[in-house]
């Protein structure tokens, strides 16, 4: 790039946000350039879903709000102008069709990330976005409060009166995700929330997790608390994993626990194995099973109550021997038995970090940008889209759709242009 490069709208980041971005700016017949620092766009793209891609959510928009927490209502303006009906459209239209699945989370049929990417890849080409690859950017260009242009590292600088930011937040930094433009925003006067990993798997004490590694449990209830503080899940599954727990119920809440342990709270993690028993039916039922087979020993008739690679733990924690009888099980240790399948406690010592965090909690300030417009309020011509922005939301399709939404707002805003759809 020279100095005599110009295009109306520049976007850093070619993740789900910056593409949108540079489609709908082109929609609008602007000459738009995209930057990307790897050779190829979209790598975080290709992991989403465990390569499926959840694209996005089926839900209605007040349920998909809640997603986000208290910083939902941001995103209503963004929702506006394209929401999840609207985005599987832009891809059927485009020969992508979508299925959507159990919780209402819609998929690309053919079960690939890969399609998803080559569809927006497909209509770069088509629009005429000139896509910069290997082309990091690595400072913003200011004057008398506008931008006015960018310096790529090792490419020289480039002219553009509208910037948008689009370059992640700071999770899975391999991706290249790894906190530029939060940097920017930052030495550009915009106030940063504290950003932190979230969807996040975490750390437990290894001694009661590593033996249990890779065992999933199904229809539990899961129970964080903390002091006088308590957060209670739906009925899930949980995993572990060598060093902690895992699974949708885990990485949903890890936000909110990363936020207590940053308080240097001590947390613990509770698994309630048969939530739809109370302790009373939950005794009668292992006094039923006893008596069903007295002499058996107790481990095998407790194979009808838990998964067997819990049944050690439980005894251990319960001290009774392996070869113990059913009818010589004391009415004491029936009851640890109920209290444990009701509450198997155990640490939580911290949140994986980003390396292996879905997405990042916080980022750019809500106060700092204009919903309508996403357009920052401290410099003018620069405009914020996707993870970099103060905004996360659950898993299930919420976080691309809300990257695809913003994306594509602020695409038609630097260039000019205001959404159709009300
Ligand atoms: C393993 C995994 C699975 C996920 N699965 C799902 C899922 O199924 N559904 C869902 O809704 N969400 C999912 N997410 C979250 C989702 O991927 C993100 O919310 C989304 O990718 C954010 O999009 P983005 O465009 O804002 O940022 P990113 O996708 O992070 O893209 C930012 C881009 O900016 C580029 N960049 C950074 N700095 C610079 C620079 N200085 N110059 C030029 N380019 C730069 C980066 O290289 C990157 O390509 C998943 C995340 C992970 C990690």
């Amino acid at each position: 790039m020279t100095d005599d490069s110009r295009f109306d709208v520049a976007v850093a980041g070619a993740g789900p946000a910056g593409m949108m971005a540079a489609l709908s700016a082109a929609g609008t017949g602007a000459s738009v350039v995209l930057l990307e620092k790897n050779p190829s766009p979209g790598r975080k793209l290709l992991l989403t879903g465990k390569g499926r891609c959840n694209l996005t959510n089926d839900c209605g928009l007040s349920s998909f709000l809640e997603r986000f927490g208290k910083n939902g209502p941001f995103l209503r303006d963004a929702f506006k102008a394209l929401f999840n009906r609207g985005l599987v459209d832009y891809f059927e239209t485009r020969g992508l069709m979508m299925k959507t699945e159990r919780q209402a989370r819609v998929f690309p049929v053919t079960d690939k990330a890969g399609s998803v990417l080559e569809v927006l890849m497909g209509d770069l080409e088509k629009r005429g976005v000139r896509l910069l690859k290997g082309a990091a950017v690595s400072a913003v260009q200011i004057k008398e409060g506008r931008v006015r242009g960018l310096k790529l590292k090792d490419r020289g600088t480039l002219a553009c009166d509208k910037l948008i930011v689009a370059t992640g937040g700071l999770s899975y930094p391999g991706t290249g995700s790894d906190g530029d433009g939060l940097r920017w925003a930052a030495a550009m006067g915009h106030r940063i929330t504290d950003p932190g990993p979230a969807l996040a798997p975490l750390r437990s004490d290894p001694k009661i997790t590593a033996p249990l590694e890779g065992l999933t449990l199904k229809n539990i209830r899961l129970e964080f608390s903390s002091g006088s503080r308590r957060l209670v899940s739906d009925i899930g599954e949980v995993l572990f994993t060598r060093t902690g727990i895992s699974g949708p119920l885990v990485l949903t809440h890890s936000g909110r626990i990363g936020e207590w342990l940053a308080d240097e709270a001590a947390v613990s993690a509770g698994v309630d194995l048969k939530p739809a028993l109370s302790e009373e039916q939950l005794e009668r039922r292992i006094l039923r099973e006893f008596g069903r087979a007295p002499n058996k020993q107790a481990v095998n008739v407790l194979k009808a109550l838990l998964p067997a690679r819990l049944i050690p733990v439980f005894l251990n924690r319960i001290s009774l021997g392996p070869e113990v009888r059913a009818h010589s099980v004391p009415r004491a240790a029936r009851r640890k038995m109920v209290a444990l399948l009701k509450d198997f406690r155990m640490p939580v010592t911290g949140t994986a970090g980003f390396s292996q965090a879905m997405v990042t909690r916080g980022g750019v300030s809500l106060k700092d940008i204009n919903p309508r417009t996403l357009e920052s309020r401290k410099v003018r011509g620069l405009y914020f889209a996707g993870e970099i922005i103060d905004v996360d939301g659950d898993t299930g399709g919420f976080n691309l759709q809300a990257a695809f939404s913003t994306g594509y707002l602020a695409g038609l805003s630097a260039a000019g242009r205001r959404p159709e759809t009300a």
